[in-house]
């Protein structure tokens, strides 16, 4: 196995079991050159001492990603051990086979997501390093699942294996949901707000939800089903208004409900103007920090987007606030509310991350990049 050294110092971190090294930390600069991405390899302290297995990335600024297992292998027995591990994690929370079974390094294979929809899977291969085990990862998942269809994204890339039918029927907090594999959004259904929505629904009965950012409608349906009076929902796509449409038909949602395909200011203007209010309000929006840099401008999007809210909220409203930038951290979110609602009443009922089969790692906080609150005023 190939052996990487790290330079004096360096291995305090990893010692206390952060899994990323990046290429500035290593000694042995001339391996991340000569050796082929996804190469299993075994680091050491600078005299030597071992540390952890992981494996290559040598394009990225991230050149190590560690397991925190003693890995000595990476082909087909090894990664059907792994998700034959996660199948039996996930089988004792969920009764239906609709979950993220690999979520990356919270599931100790970093740079791999797989979502299962049923018979149908859905693979992210997130960098080069772990994309140049393809084959092996996706014959260990073959044999474990014998899949109907998978769809594989990597690198810009989309491959269908099998067949996979545009429209897949998924179950969650037993509602039924259409999820689009091929041409949707991420792995075509975000798993990850599968509880915030429950938290939703419990408040919803004979309120006035806006759902906002709503994708496929994840949120208002949940709610609609809960006895939700009236539903608004607001997403700048409209192929996520077909989903939200056929998604409400699916549920046999009764509640009068307006669909607002258009950016999200100028529908929370229009609202405004037209004097509506809500009692509940939704906030999901994409990530606005992309990188450490501009992580001051996010901020203040994320302020500014909180305050086009204020004037549709009715007296006793709730607000969900969720953000997935991996640089947002959970008092950072606490004080855009803090700041935006200073001379708004209010108390924070509660505090959430991602539901429960997307596991993080404990020493890895950017796994951690689902933060909501959930505010009343
Ligand atoms: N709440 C959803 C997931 C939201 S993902 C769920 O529970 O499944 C973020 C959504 O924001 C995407 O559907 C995307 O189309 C939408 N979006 C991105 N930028 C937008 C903008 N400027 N205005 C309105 N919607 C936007």
């Amino acid at each position: 196995m190939i052996k990487i050294l790290l330079k004096r110092g360096e291995e305090k971190n990893i010692q206390k079991g952060y899994p990323w090294v990046f290429a500035n930390q290593v000694a042995s600069e001339s391996i991340l050159v000569t050796e082929a991405p996804g190469s299993l390899v075994e680091l050491g302290d600078y005299r030597g001492k071992y540390l952890a297995n992981g494996y290559l990335d040598n394009d990225s600024k991230i050149c190590l990603r560690l397991f925190n297992r003693k890995v000595g292998r990476l082909d087909k027995e090894s990664f059907k051990k792994a998700i034959e591990s996660c199948l039996h994690k996930r089988s004792k929370n969920f009764t239906e086979p609709f979950y993220r079974l690999i979520n990356a390094e919270g599931d100790d294979l970093p740079g791999l997501v797989i979502d299962r929809f049923g018979d149908y899977f859905s693979c992210q291969f997130n960098n080069a390093g772990i994309l140049a085990h393809r084959e092996p990862i996706l014959a260990a998942l073959t044999e474990v699942f014998l899949p109907r269809g998978i769809v594989v994204r990597a690198d810009k890339t989309l491959e269908i294996i099998g067949n996979v039918p545009e429209a897949i029927t998924i179950a969650e907090n037993e509602l039924k949901f259409s999820a689009d594999l091929i041409s949707g959004q991420k792995t075509g259904w975000y798993y990850d707000q599968r509880e915030n929505r429950t938290r939703i629904a419990e408040l919803a009965q004979g309120r006035r939800i806006l759902d906002v950012f709503c994708y496929s409608g994840g949120f208002g349906i949940s709610a609609a089903a809960a006895g939700a009076s009236a539903l608004t929902f607001i997403d700048s796509s409209s192929q996520a208004m077909e989903l939200v449409a056929k998604n409400l038909k699916l549920n046999g949602v009764s509640a009068p409900v307006s669909l607002i395909a258009a950016e999200v200011f100028a529908a929370l203007d229009q609202l405004t103007q037209a004097g509506d209010k809500f009692d509940i309000i939704v906030l999901d929006p994409p990530p606005f920090i992309k990188s450490r840099h501009n992580k001051a401008a996010g901020i203040k999007g994320y302020e500014k987007l909180l305050k086009h809210t204020l004037p549709l909220l009715a007296p006793h409203a709730h607000i969900l606030y969720a953000t997935c930038s991996h640089h947002m951290q959970m008092h950072d979110l606490c004080k855009v509310i803090a700041t935006t609602f200073k001379n708004t009443p209010h108390t924070i009922i509660g505090k959430y991350g991602h539901a429960k089969d997307h596991p993080t790692h404990p020493h890895l906080p950017e796994s951690r990049y689902l933060n909501a609150v959930l505010v009343e005023v």
